[in-house]
């Protein structure tokens, strides 16, 4: 009797989070891929180690990944691109959606230069949660599932790289491979329907997928349908490329408020920030590989100074060109020598279910070197469902680390103007 009531419960709990239609939206997205036997084609493309053989593009083998581009918004642009938000798919998510509880927070502006416009919005206050304003990461809504920021387990380096699949990636993967090294990857969603064959290797080589939106907009700016569309879009590619639907994302430059996580919520997304931000992608762009060393170096150091004593960091990597994959090689020795453990976020998480599909984290890959790793991390387990639990768990280990978010972010946000990472993506496409 007790048992049942405690169900009934929880299901209420579920159904005030997400409306019992939406639950179900990543059921319908179509794949031919069995993630647990992947075999990433053999074309120059992915075997190559040169990044303009690497970069060429290839249609997909029809067997395995089929793209009509009447089913998808333009590459880089607004998800609702290329009508998109009037699809009858997109619709039907759309209008399962209970907007009434929505809550009432303005689309934010862009400033002439491209990076946000604060003009207005008391960022001491910070009413919203906007972690772009304050670096905020507690939601002030209730029921927004919370931000994960930090690996819980001390002395331990939460490894992340975003903006990929990066074509030229296949020296970087083959160096993690090599080490035995998983990262929670996320994914561009409009690299990955260029790039399939770089998100069926992520998946592979046993890495933690996640969703980095369709087109890397500072998402507080876009409406709450265009918003869904990024999710939407982005989840539907990545289940496309990989046959798995992911639970968990990153916003672009960490601009998330609780209009956003409200509306990612709604998907059964959960936010993944940092707590460490290397400004690896502004090496050679607009400061020098130097000063990207000294912050790495810094992060290093902290893996035996007693930073990381009591809790560990995610960090803030990028595959986005070869100067952050190169960095990444580099460095990676150095923190492995540092840090007790260098793992993904589902590991460190011990997220049971990082993905929708009724497959362990344990059992989606190449199980041997997340198993190990996962062995190694002694917190208790959370499932899927749980991810608000962990989030808040996550928020209770650092004041530490939220002081080291307040000072090592620097605002990402403002140092790179959507314009200009617009431009870096396109300088990468090129390579
Ligand atoms: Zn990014």
């Amino acid at each position: 009797m007790q048992l049942s009531s405690f169900a009934i419960s929880i299901a209420i709990a579920n159904i005030a989070l997400v409306s019992a239609d939406a639950s179900n939206y990543w059921k319908a997205f179509t794949s031919q891929i069995d993630p647990k036997n992947i075999t990433v084609p053999s074309i120059p493309a992915t075997t190559s180690l040169n990044p303009t053989t690497e970069c060429t593009y290839y249609n997909p083998d029809e067997s395995l990944i089929v793209i009509n581009a009447t089913e998808w918004p333009s590459i880089w642009d607004v998800a609702t691109s290329n009508n998109m938000d009037t699809s009858p798919e997109f619709l039907a998510l759309y209008d399962s959606l209970d907007w009434a509880n929505a809550p009432n927070i303005s689309v934010r502006k862009l400033t002439s230069d491209g990076g946000l416009d604060f003009t207005g919005y008391d960022s001491s206050a910070d009413p919203d949660c906007w972690w772009s304003a304050s670096v905020c990461v507690h939601p002030k809504l209730a029921d927004v599932s919370a931000d994960i920021i930090n690996c819980p387990e001390p002395e331990t380096w939460g490894l992340t790289y975003d903006d990929g699949p990066n074509c030229s990636h296949n020296a970087f993967y083959d160096y993690l491979q090599e080490k035995k090294l998983t990262a929670s990857m996320f994914y561009i969603g409009s690299n990955v329907l260029d790039w399939p064959y770089g998100a069926m290797r992520g998946v592979l080589d046993g890495h933690h997928i996640a969703s980095h939106t369709w087109s890397h907009h500072y998402t507080t700016t876009l409406t709450n349908k265009e918003v869904l569309a990024e999710f939407y879009y982005t989840q539907k590619a990545i289940k496309l490329a990989t046959g798995l639907t992911p639970r968990y994302w990153r916003p672009p430059y960490g601009d998330i408020d609780d209009r956003v996580r409200w509306i990612a919520t709604q998907l059964g997304l959960t936010a993944v920030i940092w707590n460490l931000d290397t400004d690896d992608w502004a090496a050679g762009v607009t400061t020098t590989i130097e000063a990207v060393k000294q912050t790495y170096d810094d992060y290093v150091e902290m893996g035996t100074n007693g930073t990381f004593a009591t809790s560990g960091n995610i960090v803030l990597t990028h595959e986005i060109n070869n100067n952050t994959m190169d960095l990444a090689i580099d460095y990676l020795p150095k923190i492995l020598s540092a840090y007790k453990q260098v793992i993904d976020v589902a590991t460190c998480y011990n997220i049971s279910y990082p993905y929708f599909e009724d497959i362990e984290w344990t059992n989606v890959l190449n199980a041997s070197t997340a198993a190990a790793a996962a062995s190694s991390v002694a917190s208790s387990s959370v499932a899927a469902s749980g991810s608000s639990s962990a989030s808040a768990a996550a928020g209770t280990v650092t004041a530490a680390g939220a002081q080291i978010n307040q000072s090592a972010t620097s605002g990402a946000s403002q140092l790179l103007p959507s314009a200009l990472f617009t431009l870096v993506l396109a300088a990468v496409a090129l390579l």
